[in-house]
């Protein structure tokens, strides 16, 4: 792969992966002619924007189109399935015939948000999976306190031959390994390195490195000030927004905590990125 490849794309690949954002969410298009510029300059090689609603799909290709470091993902986030309309699903497949490069996401299982729906959540997981997999495109995994639910899902299906990803990893270390055995990737978010958070850390120690990602999820999951490189004024509930040049101090504080050359995890995380997401 090295040999062929253009100095551009080089270039591209080795720069920071934002495996996993929302950079179509209302919250940022005010910013939008600051924060592309801005993160041009940080070196950002690419994003997978992630679609949490089908409103959301044109507005992600349309960003595709316009950026070349925006790589699309469409798919119906856990939180807010009742907006969901008949035959989302076909058209999902369509999103995905369109544009060979995007994926699906975000989807999963959530038993953290009030009055969770589990059984809606697993079945527009399934198709979601199935959809992914037949297409041979990767998917993006939110999970928040159903983990043991989200294996047997998991064990059930086809998956993607090319892997899938937990974003935002926040379950037991013990099952970092079930996980990766049927092809899990774990991205890092810069929100675990808020107080109370530390638990959420410690699995970042002992993943394997060719399963290793990292993201923002802006504007949502903010880091702590203290780590925080760029800011955006808060929404009118007082609300933080995170800004998606964070990705910089998201790496910065993962090489600190896997003791690894912050160049050397530039490198892993693209080569994982490539893997996953081609
Ligand atoms: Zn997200």
């Amino acid at each position: 792969m090295a040999s062929t490849t253009s100095t551009s794309t080089m270039t591209m690949s080795h720069g920071y992966i934002d495996a996993h954002n929302h950079l179509q969410a209302t919250s940022l298009e005010p910013f939008l002619e600051q924060i592309i510029p801005a993160c041009e300059d940080l070196g950002v090689a690419r994003m997978m924007v992630n679609g949490i609603t089908e409103q959301d799909w044109a507005r992600i290709s349309d960003l595709a189109r316009r950026h070349a470091f925006v790589a699309p993902s469409y798919g119906l986030h856990p939180w807010y399935l009742k907006q969901k309309q008949a035959g989302w699903e076909k058209r999902l497949e369509q999103w995905l015939i369109a544009d060979p490069k995007a994926h699906v996401g975000e989807v999963g299982l959530d038993l953290w948000m009030p009055d969770p729906d589990l059984s809606a959540q697993i079945e527009i997981l399934q198709r979601s999976l199935q959809i992914a997999q037949r297409n041979h495109r990767a998917i993006t995994i939110h999970c928040l306190q159903a983990w043991e639910q989200l294996l047997d899902v998991l064990r059930l299906e086809r998956l993607p031959a090319r892997g899938f990803l937990l974003h935002a990893y926040s379950g037991p270390l013990e099952l970092v390994e079930p996980f990766a055995e049927l092809g899990a990737y774990f991205s890092f978010s810069g929100y675990f390195l808020n107080p109370g958070k530390e638990q959420r850390l410690a699995p970042f120690s002992e993943i394997p490195a060719d399963r290793l990602l990292a993201e923002t999820d802006a504007p949502s999951m903010p880091l702590p000030d203290s780590h925080t490189e760029f800011g955006l004024p808060p929404q009118p509930d007082g609300e933080i927004v995170n800004h998606p040049g964070n990705i910089r101090a998201v790496y910065a504080a993962l090489s600190a905590l896997r003791k690894v050359d912050l160049s050397d995890l530039i490198e892993i995380c693209a080569k994982n990125a490539n893997r996953l997401f081609g």
